[in-house]
This record gives C-alpha cells, structure tokens and sequence, in this order.
C-alpha cells in the first residue's frame, strides 16, 4: 500500500521512471508524450543537460544558505536577468518556490505599499471570475473558481470579482470586439466606484487565462482599458503569469502581447521548468521604494525565499530560454499547432473554438455548435478524455470550467518548446484518437 497521499484517493497511477526531451516513461516502458508540460511546467522538455548540469554544480558549491544571512550569486544573477527582460518600470524580484507563494507575496506586497504610503483604508482585491491564481488561502481568495473556493470559503477573505474577458462565451452578436473588451473591463470602474473611490488595493488578472478556461487571451484593448482605469484609481495592476509567463505564449512575459506594463507580475512554472520549485514576484521600482523608504522591510518572507539551488535551475533555464532562441521558438511552433489544430478540429462538431498564443492552447467542447451548449458536466467529458488521450500516449491538461454558472470542457495543451514538427503531429493524431473514444 502507498502512503503517498495522492490528488485523488481512488487513482491509480502508473509510476514514472525517467524523462527525456518531450517524453516521459512509466516504469512498465510505456512512452507518454508531455503534451501539457505536466501542467504548463516543463518548457524544455525532460534532461536538459544545460539545466541538471547547472543544478549539480550549484550542490557541490552549497545547495542553500539562509537569505537572512547571505544572498547567492545564481539569486542575484537570475533577478537580473529576470529584470533585463521584465516590463518596463519592473525593478525588484523576489524569488519564492512557486506560484501561489508568488501570488501570496503580490497580495502583501500591494497591501503594505499602500501602508508604507499613509493609505491603510485600501482594503479591496478585485479580481475576475473564471481564474485561478493558486491554492494557499490568500491565492485561493482572489480565484475565480467556484469549485476551488466553496469548501473553505469560511476561511477566504472577501474578494469581488468582475466577469472575465472571454470572448467565445462572452461577447454579445451584437457588439464589436473592441466593444466588448471595453464592456468588461469598465466593469473594473464600476466595481471600485461600488466599493468606493480609494479603497481598493489592486486589480489581479491572468494575461491569458489558464488553468480555468483552457488558454483565453483578452481581447485587443481590454487591457489597456484595465490600466487606465487603475491608474485613474491608483490601483494597483497585479498580473499573474505563472502559467502563461516565460515565454509560454511566445513572449517572455505574456503582458507584452498587450502593450502595457503591470505594477507586479507573479511568475513560476516555466521559470523553473521542472527542475527545481521555484517563482517569482517582481514588482515596479515606485512599490519597492516606498517599502524602502518606509518600514525598510517587506513583512512576509519563507525558509525557502531565494534557494540557491532552485535559483541556478532557474538562471540555466531563462538563459536557454532568452539567449538560445527558445522563446522564438515557442511563437513559431505555437502558430504551427494553432494551424494543425485548425485543420483537423476546426469542423468537428463538437469543438466550439480553439484558441491560445504561443504554445499555450486551449479546445473548447460543446454539445452543440450552434447554441455553444456545453455538454452536461455529470458526462465528465474533460475527466474521459484525459484518460483517453493518457491511454494513448498522450499528456494533455483538461478541465471542466465554470462561467457564470455554465460548464464548458476544455482541453489545454502546453507543450515544450523544443518540440519538432513531427510532435505536432503526433500530438493532433493522439487527440483525434482521444476524442474519437471520447464522445
Ligand atoms: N496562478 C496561476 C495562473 C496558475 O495557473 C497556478 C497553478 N496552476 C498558480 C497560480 C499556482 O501555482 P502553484 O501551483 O505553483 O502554487
């Protein structure tokens, strides 16, 4: 019997033996293609030997020391990479071991700017439904997901949330593109004036929406409707990119695509690419002067802030990224599979859109095209495919989301960036069989 405390008590999962490029093994020698990248995680694949490399050297040097008594060269060497590539007005990075401890770390923050500045009656995080920006209690307060949230909403911290900008589910027939981005984001304006004019601390949005919607960028001026309106209020603009941060939407940072610059932005997953846990908070230079002028101390903090080790992964893995093309790369792979993606599921019957940047996409299934009628969520289709398409070789990361009340399933598919032509193929005929069985 296991002892493992598993994500679900009645799997029954196969063991994994070894990883290599875009593959993984279980231990019986069955081959699995990493079509999700575990959950939009391992950006160069498996054995990177630039990265394990860099992580052995770093153990033989000194594997941690405690950021209360040292900082490290790979910590100070990633943070200014991470910098030399931020928005502009990014300045600081603080380095924490994942993606909710990074969202965790921008909620302080932003609170305790706006106490080192004299406005301690800002209170409110307005944030979107349809998200998901981690699963420790604060992170969890902020998502949009129902179903995540119900079980422990005693315990969360009221956030509100505006509607998400997601144009297949949202967008009235109607109404211009451009209108409907403008629509939902001046809901941001309405919400603050609701909860009153300098109350609120910041605004928290995914670039492109992931593990809620199955990759759903915003639509073109949303964004930065989003910042003038904050920076009419002197809110804050918290942008989470854990998953489509580092390069995953062919960028390095997904906020670029929008042409426009956060106040803080939480990254993890491909930052480590698996290697190591680790993330990243970096905020603007204004948020990290006001500490320094003020308390001089950023109160928050954890053992594991700055690990060495977890830093030289990270330092290998954004060097491979930036200076070895990869991020390239993964936009023009990305529209490769978008395309591949098109031609052979654009008319199926039950697919009602397929969309993403980068190597970040997102099938949304419905019963009905027409109607965009999902299927009922007892079937459980994203559950089945998923086991499909592993059966099959297959890793994809599907989900059944819920938007304001309906449920739609979506598969998201995350792939690492040094994938060949011939995965994308292999990846599509995977998902074919996959669906076929499925429905
Ligand atoms: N934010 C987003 C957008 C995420 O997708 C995730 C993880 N799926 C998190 C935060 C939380 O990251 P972690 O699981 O590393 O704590």
């Amino acid at each position: 019997m296991s002892h493992v405390f598993p994500r679900h008590t009645k799997s029954n999962l196969p063991t994994v033996a070894r990883g290599e490029g875009v593959y993984l093994y279980d231990t019986t020698g069955k081959q699995y293609f990493d079509g999700s990248g575990g959950a939009a995680v391992s950006c160069l694949g498996h054995g990177d030997p630039d990265v394990t490399n860099a992580i052995k050297k770093q153990l033989d040097a000194v594997a941690f020391a405690h950021t209360s008594f040292f900082t490290s060269d790979p910590a100070e060497q990633l943070a200014d990479k991470l910098i030399e590539h931020a928005p502009d007005g990014i300045d600081r990075v603080y380095l924490v071991s994942g993606g909710s401890e990074a969202m965790e770390a921008a909620l302080k923050l932003a609170r305790q700017y706006f106490v080192e500045i004299g406005q301690p009656q800002r209170c409110h995080i307005i944030a979107r439904r349809q998200s998901y920006h981690g699963n420790t209690l604060g992170a969890l307060a902020t998502g949009g997901n129902e179903w995540r949230r119900a079980p422990f909403s005693p315990l969360l911290v009221e956030t509100t949330h505006i509607s998400p900008c997601f144009e297949y589910r949202g967008k009235h027939d109607d109404e211009t593109t451009l209108d409907y981005g403008l629509r939902v984001a001046n809901e941001l304006e309405t919400e603050i004036l609701r909860l009153g004019e300098d109350s609120v601390i910041a605004f928290v949005a995914e670039p492109v929406v992931g593990a809620t919607a199955g990759a759903v960028p915003a639509v073109e001026g949303y964004f930065k409707r989003i910042r003038e309106i904050c920076d009419q209020y002197g809110v804050l603009l918290i942008l989470d990119e854990v998953m489509c941060g580092m390069g995953r939407t062919g960028k390095i940072f997904a906020s670029e695509h929008e042409g426009i610059h956060p106040d803080i932005v939480a990254v993890a997953k491909g930052l480590g690419a698996g290697y190591q846990p680790i993330g990243a908070m970096l905020c603007s230079a204004k948020i990290y002067a006001a500490i320094e002028d003020g308390s001089g101390f950023f109160q928050h903090g954890h053992t594991y802030v700055g690990h060495p080790t977890a830093c030289a992964a990270a330092l290998a893995v954004l060097t491979k990224l930036t200076d070895g093309g990869l991020v390239e790369r993964c936009a023009a792979k990305g529209d490769l599979l978008q395309a591949a993606l098109q031609n052979t599921f654009a008319q199926h019957p039950n697919v009602g859109d397929i969309r993403g940047r980068g190597l970040f996409r997102g099938i949304e299934l419905v019963e009905d095209r027409e109607s965009k009628r999902p299927f009922s969520p007892e079937r459980r289709l994203h559950a089945t495919l998923k086991k499909e398409a592993f059966n099959a070789g297959l890793i994809c990361y599907p989900m059944g989301g819920t938007i304001d009340g309906k449920q739609g399933d979506h598969i998201l598919l995350a792939p690492p960036f040094i994938l060949d032509d011939n995965h994308i193929d292999e990846i599509v005929t995977k998902l074919q069989i996959a669906l076929v069985k499925s429905l």
